[in-house]
């Protein structure tokens, strides 16, 4: 039996590399990975104490509802229950969105790079996909609302931007959110939108209720370090709500996780220090970079899309046998790049000791 003609066309997630792995490859006995953004200080303390008192029923289903979950967060963001979903990561939020407005003959905008979860899943769907090229790394939103029709269903955010680090201007954000036609609905995808500048936040969430038509992710993966544990958020107008719960899953995140991430949530404490440690070693990263004459993009991050002097697979190989594993830019799309997780201070002193000696050893050769 054939599955949609489409499913020949695509691939299969192509995960980063294991640390066991590349262990035994390259005989190392150490392995930093700094590929997935994830946070290098762990998660709050207070997960793992407090979901050990608690008493577990791992027979019974979990709260498909994810009622109390919901409450703690519709509490800290401002708004009402119904404006809330909940999916086992933000990754299963795109493909609910993609199952829930996508479908042959109508179409979707992105920028490229971004995240290629979007693309994929609408494809999947059967969707056709316009990509508009970013401007040093930033969405390109005149050529974004150029590119709508009629049959355009989702315009695709991503803020601050994966790979590229980012972030939609306010000004501009706002902008296009009043352009932007009401048939379409805009997804904007902040995964780090903890690791953001103040000054630099849109308050996204204030913004649902002047446009119905915006819907917003946010995820646990990132700065609140339980990527492991799945569990992403949309908020949006309750009709849109509505429709993505038709096509969610009834019992989509564990109970464990829910109660994982309502302890998460109490410890802004852990947030703020991971935020402020992040800025310090990136802040660090970029001088000496600065120094070494590399370019990198402007990031709103926990990670820096770099410049290398050789292509971004030969410098991710350089790297892998050195005990490091970070992401070659040339599978997303950034030629000459790699993406690097800012991780702890002692790994950061090592990668930019590695960065040096590339550094001095490509020059030679010129
Ligand atoms: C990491 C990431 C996600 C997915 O995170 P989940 O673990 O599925 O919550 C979504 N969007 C962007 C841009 C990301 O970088």
């Amino acid at each position: 039996m054939n599955g949609k003609l489409i499913l020949n066309q695509l691939s299969q997630y192509q995960p980063g590399k294991q640390i066991e792995d590349v262990k035994k490859e390259y005989n190392l006995s150490h392995i930093v990975k700094l590929a997935s953004n994830e946070n290098p200080f762990g998660y709050s303390s207070k997960v793992e104490e407090q979901l050990m008192g608690m008493k577990h029923s791992f027979n019974v289903y979990p709260d498909g509802y994810t009622t109390n979950l919901r409450a703690s967060l519709a509490k800290k963001l401002h708004v009402m229950d119904n404006q809330l979903i909940f999916g086992s990561g933000s990754d299963e939020i795109v493909q609910m969105l993609c199952r829930a407005y996508l479908y042959p003959g109508v179409n979707t905008i992105m920028a490229t790079p971004t995240f290629p979860q979007y693309r994929h899943n609408a494809l999947v769907e059967g969707a056709v996909v316009t990509e508009i090229p970013t401007v040093n790394g930033y969405h390109d939103l005149e050529a974004m609302l150029h590119a709508i029709d009629s049959e355009t269903k989702i315009i695709w955010l991503c803020s601050p931007n994966n790979p590229t680090g980012s972030i939609i201007p306010k000004d501009a954000l706002y902008d296009f959110l009043n352009r932007c036609p009401k048939h379409v609905l805009v997804v904007l995808d902040e995964a780090y939108y903890e690791y953001i500048d103040q000054e630099l936040d849109p308050e996204a969430i204030n913004l649902i209720t002047k446009h119905p038509n915006l819907i917003v992710l946010r995820t646990f993966s990132k700065a609140y370090g339980l990527a492991g544990l799945r569990v992403g958020y949309g908020v949006s107008n309750e009709n849109t709500i509505s429709n993505l719960n038709v096509v969610r899953g009834p019992f989509n995140t564990t109970s464990l996780t829910q109660q994982a991430a309502i302890i998460a949530l109490e410890d802004q404490e852990f947030i703020q220090n991971s935020i402020k440690k992040n800025k310090e070693i990136k802040q660090d990263l970029q001088h000496y970079l600065d120094e070494l004459g590399w370019n990198y993009y402007d990031s709103q991050t926990n990670f820096l899309l770099i410049s290398t002097p050789i292509s971004g697979d030969d410098t991710f190989q350089y790297l892998l046998e050195r005990g490091f594993i970070v992401r070659s830019g040339e599978g997303l799309g950034c030629p000459n790049t790699i993406r690097l997780t800012i991780g702890s201070e002692d790994d950061m002193e090592q990668i930019k000791t590695l960065l040096g000696k590339l550094h001095k050893e490509t020059s030679k050769e010129i």
